[in-house]
């Protein structure tokens, strides 16, 4: 067990291990006790706080901006604005221990520097209020990734617990159009599996399943089936490589289907960089919803 522990140490001493999700601004918003400020000590009501994430060694985080369903239209947005906001506030407090990082770049420095790179992550399509322009300056703000649905369907993606809406509609190609062009990330967690599939298909650039299960190991919606795994790994093999060979074992031993097309992953053609244009969305359907 010291033996495993010892090389699990040196080796989060060589590679930064990024967290994908973390909803520490929404538990201190509405824990309404705690601030910025109180984040440096152990915090037993919150399920994070930096001394944890320090004793972790987490290398990197994916601060979620999240705001629940419930929050429509433009009061969406605003909350949203007010997460971002936290999280920025929080990297600014703790400049020995958080760096704000919006590229891979920033990430290797905050590494190379002991601190934290933080990366932020806007979870549910829900608070982009149906517009583009929203998406984009949510961008410039830092957010790097965009959950499409949390565990309801917005008006253009279906969600993983909601009623079937038919996957992915046309808003959606243009909102992961425009993700693309950004470098924001396609977060396919909570989404349908309709959804995946469609956003695997239309993305150019590799999507991400920042908080999910597999599904062939607990049977839930939430999780990830074989299928979309399969058609992620097909497309994106480049993102999964360390993943896979990390998890063959496990999956060998535990699930031998899963390992299977596992194990085939670092054949796979890197299709989204070879797909020919014909069959991207057409930039002409690239306008907001609400653009006038
Ligand atoms: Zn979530």
């Amino acid at each position: 067990m010291e033996s495993a522990l010892a090389a699990a140490d040196e080796l989060l001493r060589k590679v930064p291990l990024i967290d994908g999700h973390n909803d520490l601004a929404w538990a201190v918003r509405i824990n309404g006790h705690l601030g910025v400020a109180d984040l440096d000590r152990l915090q037993p009501s919150l399920q994070t706080d930096l001394v944890r994430l320090h004793s972790g060694r987490v290398g990197g985080q994916f601060w979620s901006v999240y705001v629940p369903c419930r929050f429509k239209g433009s009061d969406a947005i605003a909350a949203t604005i007010e997460q971002i906001e936290f999280v920025h506030r929080m990297i600014e407090h703790y400049p020995n221990r958080l760096s704000l990082a919006t590229g891979a770049k920033q990430v290797e420095d905050a590494f190379a520097a002991g601190r934290v790179a933080s990366l932020l992550g806007a979870e549910g399509g829900h608070c982009i209020g149906e517009s583009l322009e929203i998406l984009r300056a949510f961008y410039r703000l830092g957010v790097r990734y965009l959950t499409l649905t949390h565990n309801e369907n917005t008006s253009w993606a279906e969600s993983a617990t909601d009623v079937a809406i038919g996957g992915l509609r046309p808003f959606g190609y243009e909102v992961i159009s425009e993700m693309n062009l950004l470098g924001m990330l396609v977060d396919l967690a909570h989404t349908s599996r309709s959804t995946a599939l469609a956003s695997i298909r239309a993305s150019r650039a590799p999507a991400v399943i920042t908080h999910s299960s597999c599904r062939s190991l607990v049977d839930h919606p939430r999780n990830v089936d074989d299928e979309t795994l399969r058609a992620r790994l097909a497309a994106n093999f480049e993102t999964l490589e360390h993943f896979a060979r990390g998890w063959q074992a496990y999956a060998a031993e535990r699930h031998p289907a899963m390992a299977r097309f596992i194990t085939t992953a670092p054949n796979a053609r890197p299709s989204w960089r070879a797909r020919p244009p014909s069959a991207r969305p057409s930039r002409a359907r690239r306008t907001s919803a609400r653009r006038p």
